[in-house]
């Protein structure tokens, strides 16, 4: 028919009414492009559905059934609730364990449900918590051949009436009376990227006519996501390069000085990326890079380099770190090089003397102090600088991007050099980082020797005691890590208390135990951390307060308790505080938690040294949001994009999008009306976009 459009408003729509409307705009969903872009979560065909003789335990299986019978059940710990389904080839169960009260009044005998769940087998097959939803008699996507969509329908919606049949008619209604849909790319960018047109894609993924048809759908719609993602990073990457910065013309007596006097030789991949950064900061827009390299890699010597070459151009050099204890290992590791050739720096953080911030502060306003390190501390207003050229940030996924900005708004349009140990797996990293160059140092200094981990139980922790004594012995250092988590904050903390004083009393009576944790002040935490530093402290008990950047090579010996609650990326950066130096190194985890997928995930550690590969495998197991932690962010919540199967979608929409950015910087071209529309509406706001925890 034609008389609606994307922007027609739900409330006009077909058996959509005030209650119904008001369900819907509560969720996002205010227009036809938002019901449009509502994609099913599932589809059910003759394929996908199967036969209840034919299931097999341990495989997630779709099924449609109608329900035989019901009811409650009193159990040992409760009550349960099961539904009685059957095919007619065979029957199952349905079995809730929580919520009884509210699951038992959504089914009446005779209804027929889709269900979907893994395949348990308790004296007949059954599901646990399945996910269900109520169809009608007329729908047989078994017998017709056809493909039916299921919506991610909440009871919100179902509340109001909005079932997946209901859903099903509104969708068709549009589609029969839609008018045009607004094309966002050129023929030629679909021709070369292999896109259908947007409208045929929209009406394919709600009711695809073949399998194959449904393919190229999701192809399209998960390149439209992608590539307004990947255009926010070719924009802000633009605004960084604009924007004129020093060059950095002389290489200067400094850097050679300080290669000069190190104990080492550097890594060929340490080499390999100072020149990509000198070759940068010669140029007269702004470095915008971001340095990767696995734990112990050696990423603070190629930032004490950069800042010597800023401080070579007579310019002003700030690094901040995400907390007080590796600022302060920092400025320590930085004074020790720079004291040897004359170069003044400073360390400030929060809490500090008046007096002393004060000095600080008078310093590098006036360009006395070249150098200054510290913690967010730098951010504040009053902090100002005479010339500052070079912004570096260290664990940079710890801030956001506004509070980075906030110290390159310091300078003008400084070089910007962002390190990071969390070997973030690729397809994540363009994306999330897309608007930065990146620098990786993927080699590590030849003396290391990998750390041998082990995954073992409570039980075994008498011979790990006995080991650890043996080693402080030998004049080498131990480190026992405690989870903290923001929930359990306080009993995570008398946890680690206690195990300090049982550590120190009982067990190692004859050694030196400290302990550190987030709660302690400043100075005591310095105290403590300089005193292990000197071997004063022998057995290190900690909060994870040290799990960042903490360098002392001569521990040797790394006790995660409760390892189960950490993530692997986690558990990784905690290994890294071992093996540092020339001695071999161990990570024992202990296991406290007996269920049987974190022997699995833990076993990861035991298997592989290779930050990249720990990565990868907890992404898949917990997903991009968990992975980063991510605060109230809505950049990583995607309709159909996933960054970990996506690879070369990614890829190809990247290039699409920064060849548009860069041939029509404004968008201002016609043919590109409506990708500037879209990117308004839903993508500019992220443009700060992240933070991490
Ligand atoms: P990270 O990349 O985790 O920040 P660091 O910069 O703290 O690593 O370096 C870890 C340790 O390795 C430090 O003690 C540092 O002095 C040492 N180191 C750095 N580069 C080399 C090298 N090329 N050869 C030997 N040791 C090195
Ligand atoms: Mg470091």
């Amino acid at each position: 028919m034609g008389s609606l459009t994307f922007t027609t408003s739900i409330s006009e729509l077909k058996r959509i009414g005030v209650r119904r409307a008001k369900v819907l705009s509560e969720n996002h969903i205010q227009t036809v492009q938002d019901l449009l872009y509502t994609f099913p979560r599932r589809h059910l065909d003759r394929t996908s559905v199967s036969q209840i003789k034919l299931l097999r335990k341990g495989d997630h299986s779709s099924i449609i059934g109608s329900v035989r019978s019901m009811g409650e059940k009193a159990i040992r710990r409760g009550r349960i609730f099961q539904v009685f389904l059957s095919d007619g080839t065979g029957s199952m169960t349905l079995t809730w364990f929580n919520g009884v009260k509210y699951i038992k009044n959504l089914f009446k005998v005779g209804d027929r449900l889709a269900v979907y769940g893994k395949i348990d087998y308790y004296n007949g097959f059954s599901i646990t918590h399945p996910d269900f939803d109520r169809l009608s008699s007329h729908d047989d996507p078994v017998n017709t051949g056809a493909i039916l969509p299921l919506y991610p329908l909440t009871q919100v919606y179902k509340s109001a009436g909005l079932e997946q049949r209901i859903f099903r008619k509104i969708m068709l209604d549009i589609f029969e009376n839609l008018d045009e849909v607004p094309e966002l790319f050129t023929q030629e960018i679909c021709e070369k990227s292999g896109l259908i047109p947007r409208k045929d894609a929209l009406h394919e993924i709600h009711f695809p006519k073949n399998e194959d048809s449904l393919k190229d759908a999701i192809y399209r719609l998960k390149f439209e996501e992608h590539f307004f993602l990947q255009l926010l990073m070719a924009f802000r990457k633009a605004t960084l390069k604009i924007s004129k910065a020093t060059p950095f013309l002389i290489t200067g007596p400094y850097v050679k000085l300080i290669e000069d006097s190190l104990p080492f030789e550097l890594t060929n991949a340490q080499i390999k990326v100072i020149s990509e950064i000198k070759d940068d900061m010669k140029m007269p827009q702004s470095m915008n890079r971001l340095l990767q390299g696995d734990v112990g890699s050696g990423k603070t010597i190629v930032a004490i380099l950069t800042i010597a070459l800023a401080v070579g151009n007579k310019a002003q050099a700030v690094l901040m770190a995400p907390t007080e204890i590796l600022a302060h290992q920092h400025y320590e590791s930085i004074k020790t090089i720079l004291d040897k050739i004359n170069i003044p720096c400073a360390l400030l953080i929060g809490q500090m003397k008046k007096s002393e911030r004060q000095k600080i502060l008078i310093g590098s306003e006036s360009g006395s102090i070249p150098v200054v390190i510290g913690t967010h501390a730098l951010i504040q207003d009053d902090v100002h600088f005479n010339k500052l050229g070079l912004v570096i940030v260290d664990e940079q996924h710890r801030f956001g991007v506004k509070q980075r900005g906030k110290l390159i708004d310091k300078g003008l349009n400084p070089h910007f050099l962002a390190m990071t140990a969390t070997p973030i797996p690729r397809t994540l990293s363009i994306t999330y980082h897309g608007d930065m160059d990146l620098s990786i140092i993927d080699e590590l200094p030849k003396n290391r020797k990998p750390v041998v981990t082990k995954v073992i139980e409570p039980t075994r922790l008498n011979s790990v005691y006995l080991f650890m004594k043996d080693e402080v012995s030998k004049g080498r250092q131990c480190m026992v890590i405690y989870p903290l988590v923001e929930e359990s904050e306080k009993s995570d903390l008398i946890a680690a208390v206690e195990a300090h004083k049982q550590l120190n009393e009982s067990i190692f009576p004859d050694c030196e135990v400290g302990l550190i944790h987030g709660r302690m002040k400043t100075e005591d935490k310095d105290n403590v951390m300089e005193l292990f530093s000197k071997n004063k402290i022998h057995i290190l008990v900690s909060t994870t307060v040290i799990e960042v950047g903490v360098d002392i090579p001569n521990a040797t010996v790394m006790l995660v308790e409760h390892a189960e609650r950490f993530g692997l990326t986690q558990l990784h950066q905690l290994r890294g505080r071992v093996g540092r130096g020339a001695e071999k190194s161990y990570c024992i985890l202990v296991k406290r938690k007996v269920t049987d997928t974190s022997r699995d995930r833990l076993s990861i550690m035991e298997r592989t040294n290779d930050g990249f590969i720990i990565a990868d495998e907890d992404l898949k197991l917990r997903g991009p949001g968990e992975f980063f932690g991510i605060r109230q962010s809505g950049f990583l919540q995607f309709k159909i994009a996933n960054l970990l199967t996506d690879g070369s979608i990614i890829r190809n929409a990247r290039d699409v999008a920064f060849s548009v950015a860069k041939n029509d910087p404004n968008l201002m071209a016609p043919h590109n009306r409506y990708i500037r529309k879209t990117f308004m509406e839903d993508y500019a706001d992220r443009m700060d976009f992240i933070q991490i925890s």
